[in-house]
């Protein structure tokens, strides 16, 4: 589903990733874990066509993608949702969502897709039409993903969707991420710098530290790794 091969990237003189190699296979969930600044985000960016690889190809759905312009990666099938969300304050919630969907034509699936996501998230059903920047921290996040999948994405990016949460409304997420993949078959990339709780729902990890790959496994053989964790997971 998704391959990176040898990627390397960087910001000016900052490499923020050396020969990164790893795949995602297809109906999985997948964490990328490691500290602050070990570019987990920059690994995002870099698939989605933000940050452009100055080595190493990225394939996705089969096609290498690697230097496809972002609207291209977007419409085969690849969403982001950045940390933070990036939901428009201003927007209403159901604005929001449109967003996600602006480039697909058909107005009868925009709508289906809509109700499958206020479907998804009751909390946003009866704030539809409030400013998001009403939304509690949860429910913006929830918004995120949300125009994320409007349109019915392939691989779902997805850049510390916990951040600054509640633990019971992080918990309520990853069950969400959890059964959106057990009912749909989506893919999902996760970042999160809260390891235990990404590796909770994940099939497989991938530890990232100074932008290089220092362990790949299993999530439970990650979890069961105590010198790993203690190393780079915090916990
Ligand atoms: P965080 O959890 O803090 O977001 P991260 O693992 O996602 O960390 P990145 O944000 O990908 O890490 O950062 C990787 C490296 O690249 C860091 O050294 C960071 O300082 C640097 N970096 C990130 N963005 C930029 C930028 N726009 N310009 C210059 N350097 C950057």
């Amino acid at each position: 589903m998704l391959e990176i091969n040898g990627v390397t990237a960087a910001y000016g003189l900052v490499r923020a990733l050396s020969e990164v190699t790893l795949t995602v296979e297809e109906g999985s969930i997948t964490a990328i874990l490691g500290a602050n600044g070990a570019g987990k985000t920059t690994l995002l960016r870099t698939i989605s066509g933000l940050v452009r690889a100055s080595a190493g190809t990225i394939t996705a759905f089969g096609e290498d993608i690697t230097a496809l312009p972002t609207d291209r990666i977007a419409r085969l099938g690849v969403a982001h949702v950045p940390e933070g969300g990036g939901v428009i304050p201003e927007l209403t919630v159901e604005e929001n969502l449109r967003l996600g969907a602006l480039w697909r034509t058909d107005r009868a699936d925009r709508a289906a897709a809509m109700g499958e996501v206020l479907e998804l998230f009751p909390p946003l059903a009866p704030r539809r039409t409030k400013a998001a920047g009403t939304l509690s921290g949860g429910e913006r996040q929830m918004l995120a993903i949300g125009r994320g999948l409007m349109g019915r994405p392939r691989l779902l990016l997805l850049d510390e969707p916990s951040l600054g949460l509640a633990p019971m409304v992080s918990a309520k997420i990853m069950g969400v991420l959890r059964s959106l993949r057990a009912d749909t078959g989506l893919t999902v990339l996760l970042v999160e710098q809260n390891a235990r709780s990404a590796l909770s729902i994940s099939d497989r990890g991938f530890v990232l530290a100074l932008g290089r790959v220092v362990a790949a496994d299993s999530a439970d053989a990650l979890l069961a790794d105590d010198q790993l964790r203690h190393a780079y997971l915090g916990f």
